[in-house]
């Protein structure tokens, strides 16, 4: 599996953030929508910590490209 390829998942409560990078469109609608967890400057660029789990779970509902997922 290439470094491209890769699956990283972030843990908070009962919801784990699946994050497959080669999906991603670069849309920025994660990071628009909550841009306390999804900053692109940061690293890991996913912080779990910078909002509440629902919204999480709602911003990961919204990513056009499966890129970010639910597990
Ligand atoms: S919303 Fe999804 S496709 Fe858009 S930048 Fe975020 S992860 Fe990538």
């Amino acid at each position: 599996m290439s470094e491209k390829q890769r699956t990283m998942h972030y843990k908070k409560g009962e919801t784990t953030v699946v994050w497959q990078p080669h999906l991603c469109a670069h849309s920025a609608v994660c990071v628009k929508g909550l841009p306390g967890v999804f900053n692109p400057k940061a690293r890991p660029w996913i912080n779990v910590d910078g909002a509440e789990e629902q919204q999480i779970r709602e911003q990961v509902g919204k990513c056009p490209s499966g890129a970010l997922s639910l597990g």
